[in-house]
């Protein structure tokens, strides 16, 4: 079976990509198996020389990647270019690790004990369609390091760059099978990944309702999972913060990648004594959003995945609520969606509440701290925030007040993969990236000595 790959600011079809189903995905985790004893047999000097000639391959690759990228998931160009540089500053990093997993020596009653980590197995990568070849890296990278092969599975609607990544990694020489690639539907190829007893850790990228699933099949075997579920960020502005900054930042801190993004602060909480002046400065930054053509230099803004999307966004301003301002979509061809503006005195507003991952904000009014972090923490997520203040100890207190793991002062941006990411409560399981994130793809084993 086949399946179209769509290039949502065109609605042409671009590709057609073979969708796998259960044996051949059976296939595929046997191969992985099987190339587990040639990857651990590799020393960590030279597994890191080959990743290290796998990120040098995609640096080489990156404008043909970040074009494809656009192509088939309609991130501006602009951003492609950004995310693909930052993707082989982030592989280059975890190259790395592969030499920097240092285990311990304790002393004890009557010798000594040593820690190992080895390498958990066969790493399964789930990753949803809105940035699909950053989280697959994100996932591949500090697993090899730490001596695991990986199979990628990327969304039925965005495989191209992943399929590139898998041939980029032979080009590199790695061995083969080390990285795989699975195309196909989340029920076939993906359930069969989690129901596969010789995959030992899934890390899953999607929506909260997909990760309940996979932590349910997980646990029939006791796999290993991280999971990096949806959001509902804040995005706090205090009364004394730099409010012209904070209105200049606030559309693309959720109107990025239109919406499309788990981090997108699509709470706007403004301290009510300013929210007037606010939403004064809010309106011209929001009418200047250019949405078009990904390709252009100019647009900020490109279309949502696909017309089911779109028609999903949609559905949330059915109800009429009250529309601040919303900037202009181009005509013709594309999945276009404005980027809207909506106030919600009360919060309640579906808007307010529910994970839309479009272009939509809901502006909320608070009171003082206490009412900003109520608001905040009013929710199931737990993934990302901002807070906008000139008060450093109000923003560090707000700070660790917040229920959500990733949060920015006076920014809206606090994804590095230097530093670790992951979600508080419904919003996930488990943390990626940062120093420590090969050690999540290993087990620690602790072995005696005895000096009798
Ligand atoms: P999704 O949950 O529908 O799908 C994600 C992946 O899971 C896809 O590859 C899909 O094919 C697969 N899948 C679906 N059913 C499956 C099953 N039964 N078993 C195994 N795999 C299955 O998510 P989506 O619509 O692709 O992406 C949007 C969601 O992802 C949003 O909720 C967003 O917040 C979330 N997201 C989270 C992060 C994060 O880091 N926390 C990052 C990006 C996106």
């Amino acid at each position: 079976m086949h399946a179209e790959v769509i290039n949502p600011a065109t609605e042409d079809i671009i590709a057609t990509v073979e969708m796998l189903d259960e044996a051949r995905t059976e296939h595929a985790v046997r191969r992985a198996s099987a190339a587990m004893n040639t990857w651990r047999s590799i020393s960590a000097a030279d597994r890191a020389r080959l990743l290290q000639r796998f990120a040098l391959a995609v640096e080489a690759d990156m404008e043909n990647l970040a074009q494809l990228e656009t192509r088939n998931c309609g991130h501006t160009l602009n951003n492609s270019r950004f995310t693909l540089r930052k993707i082989v500053d982030c592989m280059l990093f975890y190259a790395g690790a592969a030499e920097r997993l240092i285990g311990k020596q304790i002393p004890v009653d009557g010798g000594i004990n040593i820690t190992f980590h080895e390498p958990v197995g066969v790493v399964a990568v789930i990753a949803p369609w809105n940035f699909p070849l950053m989280i697959a890296v994100w996932g591949m990278m500090p697993a090899l390091a730490a001596g695991n092969v990986v199979i990628l599975k990327p969304s039925e609607l965005t495989p191209l760059t992943t399929l590139r990544l898998v041939e980029l990694a032979t080009e590199a020489g790695l061995p083969d099978n080390v990285v795989q690639v699975v195309t196909g539907t989340g029920p076939a190829v993906g359930q069969t990944l989690l129901d596969h007893s010789d995959v030992g850790k899934v890390v899953f990228t999607g929506s909260t309702a997909v990760g309940r699933t996979v932590m349910t099949s997980a646990a029939r075997n006791l796999k290993r999972v991280t999971l990096e579920l949806g959001g509902k960020s804040a995005n706090i502005v205090f009364a004394d913060a730099d409010l012209k900054a904070a209105a200049e930042a606030a559309p693309m801190g959720v109107f990025d990648n239109a919406g499309q993004d788990c981090c997108a602060r699509s709470r706007l909480l403004v301290q009510r004594s300013v929210i007037d002046e606010f939403i004064e400065l809010l309106v011209p930054a929001v009418r200047s959003v250019v949405v078009g053509d990904p390709t252009h230099a100019d647009t900020h803004v490109g279309p949502l995945i696909s017309a089911t999307h779109r028609e999903r966004v949609s559905a949330f301003l059915a109800d009429k609520p009250q529309i601040v301002v919303q900037a202009d979509i181009p005509e013709g061809p594309g999945y276009w969606f404005p980027p809207t503006v909506i106030r919600s005195d009360d919060g309640r507003a579906p808007t307010a509440t529910q994970e839309i991952f479009g272009p939509v904000v809901t502006v909320i009014p608070f009171d003082d701290d206490d009412d900003a972090v109520r608001i905040a923490n009013d929710t199931t997520y737990g993934l990302a925030g901002s807070i906008w203040t000139r008060d450093i100890g109000q923003a560090l207190r707000t700070a660790r007040r917040i229920e959500a793991g990733n949060l920015s002062i006076n920014s809206n941006s606090a994804v590095r993969y230097q530093a670790p990411f992951g979600g508080f409560k419904q919003s996930g399981i488990g943390r990626e990236l940062g120093p420590d994130a090969a050690l999540e793809f290993t087990e620690t084993k602790s072995v005696y000595i005895s000096t009798a």
